[in-house]
């Protein structure tokens, strides 16, 4: 294993299993850490090590080499208190990619105020994104940093049956297709050429609102 390139995962709870099974499938080793014996078990050859041990321990944390890894993720959500002390050990330990779930606003501030690289909240942030595709319209959306989001929808009827150059989409809506897919024929890249036809799924990008309004379009 080599621990430059590799991940340690701490918590194979549901989100931390998934992450590290993802993780595996991309070709990345992970070393995968978690308290209960069922759950190490569980995953025992799925992933590249796993071991059952306290994470909020850490001469634990040293014997088990974590400090040599360049990435660790601290996957626990349910017990708050052994997050922030793992997500401190880790700091302490010197690792430079630190990625912490947190389970609240608060939760994500003293994560932040610890100096842990990337808080993620996947909760919230799944809700957030649920919640676009719950009102109908979008097919998939997915927001990238603040401001900005991809979604894959249907195209609006302004947009079918000429070349993208002539539907004026990019100064009316402020928005961009970006791709296309056909039936028969995948996905390919848009050109000003591109006509679209009703039957075909876009990915549009843009800024958040600009793109949510789009995609209100029929
Ligand atoms: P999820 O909501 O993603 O399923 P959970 O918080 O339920 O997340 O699961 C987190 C996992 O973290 C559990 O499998 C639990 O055994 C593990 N865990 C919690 N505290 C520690 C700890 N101090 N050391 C190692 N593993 C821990």
């Amino acid at each position: 294993m080599t621990r430059e390139d590799a991940v340690v995962v701490i918590g194979l709870g549901r989100f931390g299993s998934s992450l590290a099974l993802e993780l595996m499938k991309s070709g990345t080793e992970v070393l995968g850490i978690d308290g209960d014996a069922d759950i190490v078990q569980a995953h025992n050859g799925l992933l590249t090590h796993v071991v059952r041990a306290d994470s909020t321990k850490e001469e634990t944390l040293r014997q088990l080499g974590v400090a040599d890894f360049s990435s660790a993720v601290v996957a626990i959500g349910g017990d708050i208190q052994a997050n922030i002390l793992t997500a401190s050990l880790l700091i302490k330990l010197g690792i430079g990619n630190i990625w912490a779930k947190a389970v609240s606003e608060p939760h994500g501030a003293i994560l932040d105020q610890l100096g842990v690289s990337h808080v993620i909240y996947p909760e919230k942030d799944m809700g957030k994104r649920v919640a676009h595709l719950v009102r109908g319209v979008m097919q998939d959306y997915l927001e990238i940093g603040e401001n900005f989001a991809m979604v894959k929808m249907a195209p609006p009827q302004e947009t079918v049956g000429i070349p993208l150059a002539k539907t004026r989409v990019r100064p009316v809506h402020g928005v961009t297709v970006t791709a296309f897919l056909r039936d028969g024929a995948g996905w390919n890249y848009t050109t000003l050429e591109t006509v679209l036809e009703a039957d075909d799924v876009i990915l549009v990008a843009g800024e958040t609102e600009r793109v949510e309004a789009f995609s209100r379009l029929r």
